[in-house]
């Protein structure tokens, strides 16, 4: 009847302001905190490469001192190899990256100190004027103290013919890297730096100085610490190292081989690293998809004698910022506790507001003595017949001789006989029809869908309901009766007009002597019920 939603509305739309504030923020945090997070990855992916770089350098320059120094003192020409052999030994002694440290000579000779399981075994191998080879193995202990000796004639090592020979005597001088190959002895993949001795303008041997591949893979993986997996690639894309040592090499019948960057699995950030080493930069940082799982990776070049090696570091967000990640988790949930409390929060206040509008909105529309609907109210609901094309009725209704109670007994017995005439004209209603208070002692009852004679039978009702017997006041019992004018229609109608017919017949009824309903019939003719 009466609209008493609203507000039920106002709570629903500011909690649902509330709510769509609270979403969106949450939306936009999440979106911003993804993008904090892959920065921070990819920053600690960067750091990452650029340590991995600076100690892979550290790592592979005691070879290449050592090679630079050796190559240096057996250029003056007075120093055999053997006499280095205490250098070649210390160093070996102070870096354990080092498998061996040798000599290589024009003319085929070969001196050569390598690590073994509990010492260190040198393997020198001589040839004289004539050409003649002889090849004799020392046996020290971790002491380099010689614990054996013998000599192989079977051996027929020929330095001049090794990978790492032929590469210095053309290095231009300079200590050089070789591409990895497979050790004679140890029949490990590994590389060496290499320096020419030269004399006189004149190539005559070269140092050499053995890394094994396994180990400086066990140096990214032990050494360099990083969250996700870290390999160090040459120029042409062979691996090198792997934190994982089983991607560094295969094993074939023939032996050992290196991998190529692109034997790698996708997660190793092959296709990255792949495409890096055809750009050329120096640094970089990348991101890819595995399986649908985001993964960055970071590079960065290091020249290490005249070689270019890529150092690349590769993670997914979840390995590399786990930190991150937990701290936003957390953040999350503080998130959702706030949210949720201001949510409470306003929903309480909004229930303390919305009482006060709730009572507003009822004092609006309520009479406050009879609790029917005011005057406002129910010609709003008489207006809505104006719409309505099936017949309906309304009926004026004014108390007779209301002045002489209220003279007689007072203005507050007057008030108790108003609400009773109102408890008994609200019961007489069929609940569709409604019934308002318009004035001092005047109604006005909207009935629906009825045509003259119902109508006429219903306000009859409302008659007999008001007159059945007298109203029990605080002084006693009075007898009070109404009088009623109802007018009809049987389609759209205008509501002003017919209840200016309404109060036409009800001016007939009281000047017909009071206690009566008149009916204005369609033909405009007055009935007394
Ligand atoms: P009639 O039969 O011709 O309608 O006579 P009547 O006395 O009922 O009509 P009249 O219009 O002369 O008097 C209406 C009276 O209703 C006058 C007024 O004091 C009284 N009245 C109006 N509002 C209230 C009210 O809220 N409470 C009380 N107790 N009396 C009211
Ligand atoms: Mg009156
Ligand atoms: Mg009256």
């Amino acid at each position: 009847m009466v609209r008493r939603s609203a507000a039920r509305w106002i709570t629903f739309l500011v909690l649902l302001a509330h709510v769509l504030t609270v979403g969106a923020l949450m939306v936009s945090w999440a979106s911003s905190s993804s993008a904090i997070a892959e920065e921070h990855t990819v920053a600690l992916l960067e750091s990452s490469a650029g340590d991995t770089a600076v100690q892979a350098e550290l790592y592979l320059s005691p070879a290449e001192s050592t090679v630079t120094f050796g190559s240096s003192i057996l250029a003056d020409g007075n120093v055999a190899p053997k006499e280095i052999r205490g250098a070649i030994l210390d160093s070996l002694d102070e870096h354990p990256q080092l498998a061996g440290v040798f000599v290589g000579e024009s003319d085929g000779s070969f001196y050569f100190v390598s690590r073994t399981e509990d010492g260190f075994r040198v393997k020198n191998i001589t040839v004289n004027n004539k050409g003649r080879r002889k090849v004799a193995l020392d046996y020290l202990d971790a002491d380099q103290q010689l614990v054996a000796s013998e000599v192989d004639p079977e051996d027929s090592y020929d330095p001049r013919t090794r990978p790492w020979y032929s590469q210095a005597i053309n290095g231009g001088g300079e200590v050089i890297w070789t591409d990895p190959y497979v050790f004679f002895t140890s029949q490990q993949l590994g590389i060496t730096a290499a320096s020419p001795i030269v004399v006189d303008g004149e190539v005559v041997g070269v140092v050499g100085a053995d890394m094994e591949l396994g180990a400086l893979s066990d140096f990214l993986a032990e050494d360099v610490a990083t969250d996700g997996s870290s390999l160090i690639v040459n120029e042409t894309g062979v691996v090198l190292a792997h934190s994982d040592r089983s991607l560094v090499q295969s094993t074939t019948p023939e032996g050992p081989e290196t991998m190529q960057i692109n034997d790698l699995p996708a997660g190793q950030g092959r296709n990255a690293m792949a495409a890096w080493l055809e750009s050329g930069s120096d640094s970089a940082s990348t991101s890819f998809e595995v399986d649908g799982a985001k993964h960055f990776g970071a590079f960065r070049t290091t020249s290490v004698a005249s070689k270019n090696f890529v150092i690349g570091v590769f993670g997914d967000q979840e390995a590399v910022s786990s930190d991150v990640r937990d701290t936003q988790r957390r953040e999350r949930k503080l998130q959702f506790s706030v949210g949720g409390i201001a949510l409470l929060v306003a929903g309480l206040l909004l229930m303390r507001v919305a009482r006060p509008i709730k009572d507003l909105q009822a004092e609006a529309t309520t009479d406050a003595l009879t609790g029917l609907p005011n005057r406002r109210s129910i010609l709003g609901v008489a207006a809505q017949l104006d719409d309505r094309d099936t017949p309906h009725a309304l009926a004026m209704i004014d108390l007779d001789n209301f002045k002489t109670i209220n003279d007689t007994h007072g203005h507050s017995v007057g008030d108790e006989v108003l609400q009773a005439v109102a408890d008994r004209l609200r019961s007489a209603l069929r609940t569709t029809d409604f019934v308002g208070r318009v004035g001092g002692e005047e109604f006005v009852a909207v009935l629906h869908d009825v045509g003259p004679e119902q109508a006429a039978d219903l306000v009859a009702r409302l008659w007999k309901a008001v007159r059945i017997s007298p109203i029990k006041t605080s002084i006693g019992e009075i007898v009070v009766t109404a009088s009623f004018g109802v007018a009809t229609a049987v389609g759209a109608s205008n509501h002003t007009d017919l209840l200016a017919e309404a109060d036409r017949a009800l001016l007939e009824a009281k000047a017909s002597g009071r206690d009566q309903v008149l009916v204005l019939d369609l033909a405009g003719e007055l009935l007394v019920q």
